[in-house]
């Protein structure tokens, strides 16, 4: 999975006060794209001392260490660069092509960087937020209110039927692969509760024995996957909700359909059904 960087060391722990440095690196970001520096043939992610003068009065967060080097999240909107040095990548396309503990720690990055442009009001009295000094959080210094990072639960879960495992295609054109049923956690309810809900909802069948697997942190949407095994009762039909599903199947071991090369929790719950 995409956060599991061992034998890599990433620092998340939150340091107060703690200014860029010119051989930190840094991570700026506009709007679902990161600054990337040419480098011979490929692209790199800057230092401060390479956008110092390109990129000035920048407010800069800390985002952690990656193998001892410190890490800072800027926001570049408006801002100009030479393009022949420089250029804003999609923050896929560094998914797609950088080595796994830089793409997680862009993507960390990214969440950051969302958290702090969706919330540089107080939403209970209009005030300016400003940074919190002894955590990861924003504070109105008018209302006192207090805004931390926003991380939303969403249950995926492996249906198992004996042999066979129920995969479900969405309605989405752009994501035309089977995959898990997955759903955000309403109010008030529990993680197993969500996983009864969803499944229901989605594709009409009733669960049983709900087993938590492991949890995957996904910065790309500000979401915490939490994966679980659960086994079918026997009851009832697949039955699909029209809305977000366009096509729902029982799939065996050696008849699954193809799926990308995934490093999403979803992929790696696949994976361990057609290794047991
Ligand atoms: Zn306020």
């Amino acid at each position: 999975m995409i956060n599991e960087i061992l034998p890599d060391q990433l620092d998340l722990t939150h340091k107060t006060n703690i200014l860029p440095q010119p051989d930190d690196f840094t991570l700026l970001y506009s709007n679902h794209k990161v600054l990337l520096k040419k480098d011979k043939d490929t692209f790199i992610i800057p230092t401060l001392k390479d956008i110092s003068s390109i990129a000035k009065n920048i407010d800069s967060k800390f985002i952690g260490t990656l193998n001892g080097k410190n890490y800072f999240q800027f926001s570049g909107n408006g801002q100009v660069f030479p393009e022949e040095e420089y250029s804003f990548f999609d923050i896929f396309y560094v998914r797609n092509n950088f080595d796994k503990p830089l793409r997680w720690l862009v993507a960390i990055g990214y969440q950051l960087y969302t958290w702090h442009m969706e919330n540089t009001y107080c939403g209970k009295c209009g005030n300016l937020l400003a940074k919190k000094a002894d955590e990861r959080a924003l504070e109105c210094n008018r209302c006192l209110n207090t805004v931390y990072p926003k991380i939303s639960p969403v249950i995926i879960v492996a249906i198992i039927k004996d042999n066979e495992i129920l995969l479900a295609r969405g309605t989405n054109p752009r994501f035309q692969f089977y995959s898990l049923i997955a759903g955000f956690v309403e109010i008030g309810e529990t993680l197993e509760e969500a996983v009864v809900r969803e499944v229901k909802e989605e594709v009409g069948v009733d669960v049983k024995n709900i087993r938590y697997y492991k949890s995957q942190p996904w910065p790309f949407s500000s979401t915490l996957m939490v994966g679980f095994f659960a086994e079918y009762t026997g009851n009832t039909e697949i039955t699909i909700d029209n809305k977000e599903i366009a096509d729902a199947q029982w799939f065996a071991k050696d008849t699954l359909p193809s799926m990308p090369n995934t490093d999403a929790i979803g992929g790696e719950m696949i994976r361990v059904f057609a290794d047991s």
